[in-house]
């Protein structure tokens, strides 16, 4: 297998599956399934999941709620996706450890990074739950750090497209997919891959990203084997 120690991301908004709001349980067990594939192959999987499904801190403008009060919110939002995760992947088989970047300690450990990967070590998934755990900040950017500190091969980023395209494929049909492109390149095509705070400590760190559609099943199995799938973004 290409890949031994993956850091996958997955948005909120994914979870939602065709529903308008919350968590579609057939999308969670979809997900666990096609996690459970590579575990089973020995990779050594983390997971961060966003909290769009629910709440994000840049909504709650005009609301009443400050921007850092909407920012926790959202980092609890998170969780509540990561626990809802962390039951799926539970009954699939699968052992996980629950990890948060705010402290709540009845409902999980803290995000402590020796910790965490001794978990991955021994093979339990891990998810990084709350993000950061500091306001303006996303889950993108938890991804690349965490990703970072754990010293994973590469961030998978789940998203509804199967990679990086010339254009929006969805408005132009022209458009298509790069195989792969450099940090430099995205830069400058100011492709919007994830936030600028996130994209720029993957390149600082020489960590590749690939984007990819994580709703076709088997991908994230591709991914793994080292096969052509989705975008790949290195040095
Ligand atoms: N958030 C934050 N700090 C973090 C991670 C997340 O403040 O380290 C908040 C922020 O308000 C964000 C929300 O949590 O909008 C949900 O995360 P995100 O928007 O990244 O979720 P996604 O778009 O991936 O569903």
């Amino acid at each position: 297998m290409k890949y031994k120690r993956i850091l996958l991301k997955l948005s909120g908004e994914s979870l939602m599956g065709k529903k308008q709001y919350g968590i579609d349980p057939a999308t969670l067990s979809q997900y666990a399934s096609e996690i459970k594939r590579v575990s089973e192959m020995g990779v050594e999987i983390a997971i961060v999941i966003g909290g769009g499904n629910i709440f994000r801190g840049v909504d709650s403008e005009g609301t009443g709620i400050d921007r850092v009060q909407g920012d926790y919110m959202g980092m609890l939002a998170t969780l509540i996706n990561a626990m809802a995760l962390q039951s799926a992947l539970e009954n699939a088989g699968l052992i996980t450890r629950l990890m948060s970047g705010i402290k709540v300690e009845q409902v999980c450990e803290p995000f402590i990074r020796r910790r965490a990967v001794r978990h991955l070590e021994k093979r339990r998934i891990v998810i990084f739950g709350a993000g950061i755990g500091n306001p303006y900040f996303t889950t993108d950017s938890t991804a690349s750090l965490r990703a970072v500190e754990i010293e994973a091969d590469v961030v998978l980023k789940g998203t509804r497209v199967d990679g990086i395209y010339t254009a929006d494929p969805e408005k132009d049909p022209a458009a298509t997919r790069y195989r792969s492109i450099s940090f430099q390149e995205v830069y400058e095509k100011r492709l919007n891959i994830m936030d600028m705070t996130a994209f720029t400590l993957c390149k600082e760190n020489d960590l590749p990203i690939i984007v990819f559609d994580f709703n076709k099943p088997g991908n994230l199995h591709r991914i793994v084997e080292g096969e052509d799938v989705g975008t790949l973004v290195t040095m």
